[in-house]
Order: C-alpha cells, then structure tokens, then sequence
C-alpha cells in the first residue's frame, strides 16, 4: 500500500495487510510459548521447594504446583481463544471515574481511581475499557462520539477519524506515536492510518 495514500478518515487497511498478518501470526506464537513456559514454572518450582524443604511434603507440594500451572494455562488459554474473536465497532458513549477504597494493612484507606471508557457496539452491547491513572491513554485518547474498532488479535483499540489527532497510538505495542509517523518509532510495525 503507498503510504502517501492512506487517510486520516477511515478504518485503516493496516489492519489486513500481509505484513500486520504476519505480525500477528509471530506475536501470538510467542505469547502462546510464553504461557506454556510461565504455567510450566509452577509444578517445577513446587516440586523443588517439595525436595528441599522439610516444612512442605513433596505430594503437597506437587498438587499445587500442577493446580497454579493449569490455572495460570486455563487463563491465557481463554485470553487467545479471544484473540480469534472478530473485529467490533462501536461508539463512545461515555467517560467516567470511578474511585475505589481498599483498607490498607495500616488502617488508612487507600483509593484509586478507575478511568472507564462506554463503549456501545453496533450489535447494541456495552464494552468497557477500564484503565488506572498511569495508563489512561485510551481515555485520554478517545472522546464521546468517536467511532471505535477494537481488534481482538492485537487486543488494542483503532479510532475512525484520526484527522483532529496530533498523535495515534501503535496497535501492536501500544505506544504513542506523533501522527505522522508510518510506523512505530519504538516496535517499527505499520501503523493503523
Ligand atoms: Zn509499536
């Protein structure tokens, strides 16, 4: 696709091209090696902490080990099947903060806020994108009104009209990039104009 061509307006075609398909396809293998990895760390680690300490019997040790590493798998397993879901639309409906209280150990209640973007999709369902204060670049980002495609493979948010933006955000490595770039200036991938 020249570059030159490709519009502020619109979905892009980024999204469909053999290179974005191919980084998709490279991502997901390495995430999927990553989990096997991660939940396979669990029984191992048990097992050893089962032969070197006497405070946890071996059998007891083992029955954990193997429970986290199918549950953390069972996890990530049901985060890929996501990951092959369609692409959706929607608009944004609203904007909001939601502050949460937690008792803390020392008696003061801590709080947090929750910055929450409504997202109504063409099916007529509500999506929420839920973000805390240091990575609220969604909210920041889109507005009431805006047109927004979310796509499952990359789990990563696409804006319909990018004509009014000074910066557009990477769908693979989520970074901000000033608008006029092409490509991401951290990961290198194309993108999504
Ligand atoms: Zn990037």
């Amino acid at each position: 696709m020249p570059e030159e061509e490709r519009s502020l307006v619109g979905w892009s075609r980024v999204a469909d091209s053999p290179e974005m398909l191919e980084t998709i396809k490279k991502q997901k293998r390495s995430a999927m090696g990553c989990a096997f990895v991660f939940a396979l760390l669990f029984p191992v680690g048990f097992l050893i902490a089962g032969l070197f300490s006497d405070e946890m019997p071996l059998s007891e040790a083992l029955t954990i080990g193997v429970g986290l590493g199918l549950f953390v798998l069972t996890i990530n397993l049901w985060r890929f099947a996501g990951m092959d879901k369609r692409a959706w639309d929607g608009v944004v409906v609203k904007k909001l903060e939601k502050r949460h209280y937690k008792r803390a150990e020392d008696g003061y209640n801590e709080s947090y806020i929750e910055y929450i973007v409504l997202i109504r999709t063409d099916q007529g369902k509500t999506k929420r994108i839920v973000e805390r204060k240091w990575g609220r670049d969604m909210y920041d980002y889109l507005d009431v009104g805006d047109r927004v495609r979310y796509h499952p493979a990359l789990e990563t948010y696409e804006k319909y009209d990018k004509s009014k933006d000074d910066v557009i955000y990477c769908n693979v490595c989520r970074r901000r990039n000033p608008i006029r770039n092409n490509r991401c200036d951290y990961c290198k991938n194309l993108l999504f104009k």
